[in-house]
């Protein structure tokens, strides 16, 4: 990586209020290299330029890094190629990490970047969110972007995480909390937390943190295509 390129990361790392070891930045560089060395391989993000990366995939995905709780249980719905995932299990080696995504190819990558990276913290599973039973009320902490909107996203979430848990919702702006108010009340996920930060290019970012403050009704999460055709 080019100096500048690698002072413009301290810098966001710095200003997202997230400190790293040598050890964990050269990580977050290595794992650019995978990530391009794969997409010639197979699609998984249309953004290579290093700068671009940097910005858009490494500091983006850091910015939740204070928000979750020490040793917490995570699960990313819709990681792609790992993101926010990736970055947030090389930050925070006190938190265990599942990226879950639909696509095989996805969550492969992803494993075999973890392998490479020597991360322990991360293991990846392929399958649908609103599918894995076997994961249901397993997560304090769950994560996703540019999977869904937000009424959707709830919907896949809520199912995942226990209750106390928080979802964190990575989007430009806030401007989805109003259509998803209904999907707030019906899946019992009350809003505790709008973080606006600005990417050190200038775009404006919002995470929006739920709380689950009850069980999910059995009725939920309901198979994908109503989830589709009937937002809550
Ligand atoms: N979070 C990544 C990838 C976003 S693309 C990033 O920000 O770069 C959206 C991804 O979500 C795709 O890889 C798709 O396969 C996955 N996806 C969409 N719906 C899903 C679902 N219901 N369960 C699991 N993965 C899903």
């Amino acid at each position: 990586m080019d100096e500048k390129n690698l002072d413009l990361l301290l810098t966001s790392l710095k200003n997202l209020g997230v400190s790293l070891t040598d050890k964990q930045l050269c990580s977050l560089v290595k794992f650019y290299e995978l990530t391009m060395e794969a997409n010639e391989r197979f699609n998984l993000t249309a953004i290579t330029d290093e700068r671009d990366f940097i910005i858009k995939h490494i500091a983006d995905s850091l910015a939740a890094a204070p928000l979750i709780p020490v040793g917490a249980r995570l699960i990313d719905i819709g990681a792609g190629a790992g993101f926010p995932s990736v970055p947030l299990a090389i930050a925070r080696a006190d938190i265990r990490v599942t990226a879950l995504d639909s696509t095989l190819k996805k969550t492969t990558f992803i494993a075999d970047s973890a392998m490479k990276l020597g991360l322990e913290n991360i293991s990846a599973v392929a399958g649908r969110a609103e599918e894995q039973t076997s994961l249901f009320n397993s997560f304090d902490v769950a994560t996703a972007r540019a999977v869904a909107k937000l009424n959707v996203l709830l919907e896949l979430a809520a199912p995942l995480i226990k209750v106390g848990g928080l979802f964190i919702a990575y989007k430009a702006d806030d401007s989805e909390l109003s259509i998803s108010q209904n999907a707030q009340k019906a899946l019992n996920m009350a809003l505790r937390e709008v973080k606006e930060f600005v990417l050190p290019n200038g775009d404006p970012r919002a995470l929006l943190v739920f709380e689950k403050t009850a069980e999910t009704q059995k009725k939920y999460p309901r198979r994908y295509s109503l989830i589709k055709k009937s937002p809550l």
